[in-house]
């Protein structure tokens, strides 16, 4: 997921929607929308109202310069525009019916009215109503709700201050500031001041943030949160990471990968690590070959569009297809017909000449000749060039052998690629809750193959000299997908580096051409079936040559086939890493929205979702450990509150479809440069040294999941809950509930017994903690409380008939 959920391709760009313009510039060409119909369409003219005095914006059909330069010395209030037709120029002038008609006697082409006084009316309207409401809103006092405020370091230990607050008034003149103590027993500015950012994403207000963390010297304790409208809090401000990670033992040893290794290298380590580890693992070959790292051989003959064709093998070039060659050759006589001739491997086109001997057949006519050659066919396909008509003469061209373009050394395999999964574990029956940690499904992400396999080795070799590391191993069941898209991660290494999906071509003739083939394949990551494309949901493409094509249909790909069966063949699987590059992200699901209406797939419940609260702090801290690198609160989180929406993504997959919690992770944080005071983006390849640290820094990360499926597998402590009253009026209380551990709260405010059908505790908002509940009479609450690995509190059973659960009763004055 990356910014494409993973690279970071995929922001939308923001488009301004321009209001028409009525007086552009003079351009002979305007490129705005056009208010005017062509000449010779009957488009029915808008009469000017006749209200006021009926003053409007004329079209004023003229049919040359001269007649202009009239109107300009006549005096004629001449709109910026000017627009040459087919028989005249188009002019706008604003005119009174008076003016207008004395224009039609001199024998002006007056026409129809693109702004008259009724548009002048409306508009007048709309801004007045657009003021009132302005001015209501900025009467009315907002709400500032804090969602987080937190600090914390990075790298060098530089100190950041992360705030994140949602003000009641969503609209864009609303502004937020944040001030801050220096520590405690400062002066509540003492740390310093800044503006927020507010965070909008598919057209609706999320919340105000600062664009990236503000760089503090002290670590603060209160920050304050003033606003334009009058609303203002104050909050503590928490430490974020940090945790303290018990060492490893002296032993220990890690730092296994020292270059970038293509899909076959990656492939032949972890070969290699079962094939040492035979008692702690083995290799899964994935049931699905991929396509493989090859295609069509292709030529293309001509330089003009029209005169353009090329040719496209039937056969892959490295089974034959680049052995085939064409050569375009001129007869010496005149008025030849157009023949193709096969010798061998060899097509040669014999063009037609007219009868001065001149070259006279076009793109068109060579195309449909070699297609129709029963020969010719049988070796390639010609095609013009992008769809053109191919009116244009063709020239002649010596012998072009094909070519596949393919440059990765012989070494690297043609055939479909097998593609593998290591699996780690003492017990290897499935009966230990099973982790899937799964890299590259974007292929230039050539960090994320080296986290994975720095992962496997840091757990094979350390299983004899660790007792924390054999813990891992004897009581988890690990599935390590080193590279899901091995043909385009090949290519991104050999041929074009910016390679993200793979290498399958779905494309038409109109983008076949060999120009277009770097932006072939399918994303494997919007490939899958929850919240997809095909479901109507927003983040991918259906346009074959788009950064993020979805593929034909779901699941089209034997890449993306192969991590759902690997999760269907191990239903142990409990958790799933997807690692990503770049921009430093932890997150969950749900990860893509329908952009109308920003409609979400479910957001997990609340129990939950604290549940992935917690595990980002064990999980991010265990990265910071590394060299500091400090994940920002900012870009943790569920995908479409921190990034935008991935349609079709395979955390979504797992999730929805299996209730496997799943993560992804965006290698690659930003690069604090203390000089200029910036952030600096690390991209897909930076070079190996950060590279190498990005691998080490997320193989920590890895690991730290499996401490946490290793705490989820043995957690039997029952959760402990507690109702709160939190607010009562004379006729109301409010109550909520908090938690001794992550945990969801059922529960019943009519005296009925508890069950998992009960009313759920859900969050108040996005980023905020426990919904508040109010009753206007007295209640008797009833409750359980249930945590993630399903321990429920004093062992209550839901579905029996015991009535051990808890209750609490919520008083009501109902003074009137
Ligand atoms: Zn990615």
């Amino acid at each position: 997921m990356g910014r494409s959920i993973n690279g970071r391709v995929g922001r939308v760009a923001v488009v301004l929607a321009l209001p028409i313009a009525l007086t552009l510039t003079l351009s002979p060409n305007p490129v705005l929308a056009d208010p005017s119909p062509q000449t010779g369409q009957v488009v029915p003219d808008r009469q000017p109202s006749t209200d006021q005095n009926g003053v409007a914006l004329l079209r004023i059909v003229v049919p040359d310069q001269a007649a202009v330069d009239r109107l300009n010395d006549m005096g004629v209030d001449l709109a910026e525009y000017k627009k040459p037709l087919d028989n005249g120029i188009e002019v706008h002038a604003v005119l009174s019916p008076q003016e207008a008609q004395d224009l039609r006697d001199q024998g002006f082409d007056v026409r129809g009215a693109i702004s008259d006084q009724t548009d002048y009316a409306q508009n007048q309207a709309e801004r007045k109503s657009a003021i009132m409401s302005a001015e209501a809103a900025q009467d009315e006092r907002d709400t500032l709700t804090p969602l987080r405020a937190e600090w914390f370091t990075s790298l060098d230990d530089q100190r950041f201050l992360s705030v994140e607050v949602k003000s009641s008034a969503t609209d864009a003149e609303t502004v937020l500031t944040a001030t801050w103590d220096s520590g405690p027993k400062t002066a509540p500015d003492s740390g310093g001041t800044a503006t927020m950012s507010r965070f909008t994403d598919a057209g609706q207000y999320m919340y105000h943030r600062f664009s990236s963390p503000l760089p503090i010297t002290a670590a603060p304790t209160k920050v304050t949160i003033t606003s334009s409208r009058g609303g203002s809090v104050t909050v503590p401000v928490n430490k974020w990471l940090g945790e303290k990670r018990k060492p490893p033992s002296k032993h220990y040893v890690e730092d296994f990968v020292d270059h970038y290794m293509d899909p076959t290298e990656v492939t032949g380590r972890i070969t290699s690590l079962a094939r040492q580890f035979p008692k702690i693992s083995q290799i899964i070959d994935l049931p699905n070959k991929t396509n493989g790292y090859r295609r069509a051989a292709q030529a293309q003959f001509g330089t003009a569009t029209a005169s353009t064709f090329y040719v496209t093998s039937k056969a892959y070039g490295s089974e034959g297809g680049n052995d085939i060659g064409v050569t375009v050759a001129q007869p010496a006589t005149a008025s030849a017909p157009l023949s193709i001739a096969v010798a061998g491997k060899n097509v040669t086109v014999n063009l037609a000449t007219d009868a001065t001997g001149a070259i006279s057949s076009t793109a068109r006519q060579v195309v449909d000749a070699v297609n129709a050659d029963t020969a010719a066919a049988a070796l390639l396909t010609a095609s013009t060039y992008r769809g053109n008509a191919g009116a244009g003469l063709v020239a002649a061209a010596p012998a072009t052998k094909l070519t596949d373009n393919l440059k990765a050394p012989a070494s690297v395999s043609r055939a479909p690629f097998q593609m593998k999964a290591l699996r780690i574990g003492k017990k290897r029956d499935g009966s230990k809750v099973g982790v899937f940690l799964y890299c590259q499904e974007h292929a230039r992400e050539w960090v994320t193959p080296l986290t994975c396999v720095e992962t496997a080795e840091r757990l094979l070799r350390n299983y004899d000299r660790d007792p924390a590391t054999k813990k891992l191993v004897d009581n988890l069941d690990i599935f390590i997908m080193p590279t899901v898209n091995p043909d385009g991660g090949t290519y991104s290494f050999y041929d074009y580096n910016m390679q993200r999906k793979n290498m399958t071509n779905y494309c038409p003739a109109t983008s076949g051409d060999p120009a277009s083939r770097n932006s072939w394949g399918v994303d494997l990551n919007r490939n899958f079936t929850v919240g997809s494309l095909f479901d109507g949901y927003s983040g991918a493409s259906s346009s074959c040559t788009s950064g993020t094509f979805a593929g034909p249909s779901e699941l089209s790909e034997p890449e993306t086939q192969n991590e759902v069966w690997l999760t269907h063949q191990y239903p142990n699987i409990k958790f799933a890493m997807n690692t990503h590059s770049y921009g430093g992200y932890f997150m969950w699901p749900p990860g893509a929205y329908k952009t109308a209406g920003r409609e979400l797939l479910p957001r997990v419940d609340f129990g939950t979702e604290n549940y992935f609260w917690n595990a980002s702090s064990h999980i991010l801290s265990a990265v910071q450990a590394w060299r500091g690198t400090g994940i920002w609160p900012g870009q943790t989180g569920p995908v479409p509150d921190v990034l935008y929406s991935a349609a079709g993504n395979s955390a979504d997959e797992h999730w929805f479809n299996r209730g496997i919690i799943g993560w992804d992770f965006e290698v690659g944080a930003d690069v604090y440069n203390a000089t200029t005071k910036q952030f600096e983006a690390v991209g897909f390849q930076p070079d190996f040294a950060e590279g190498h640290e990005e691998a080490m820094e997320f193989a920590n990360g890895q690991l730290a999941i499996l401490e946490v499926a290793r705490s989820f597998s043995d957690d039997n402590d029952r959760p402990k809950s507690k109702l709160e009253v939190t607010g009562r009026t004379d006729s109301s209380a409010t109550f909520t509930f908090t938690m001794d551990e992550p945990a969801n709260v059922y529960y019943t405010l009519d005296g009925s017994r508890p069950t998992l059908s009960s009313p759920r505790l859900a969050a108040a908002g996005m980023r905020e903690g426990a919904q508040q509940i109010t009753v206007d009479k007295t209640t008797e609450v009833h409750w359980f409380a249930v945590d993630i690995a399903g321990n429920v509190e004093g062992n209550y059973k839901p579905d029996g008939h015991s009535n051990s659960y808890r209750k609490d009763t919520v008083k009501v004055r109902n003074v009137r």
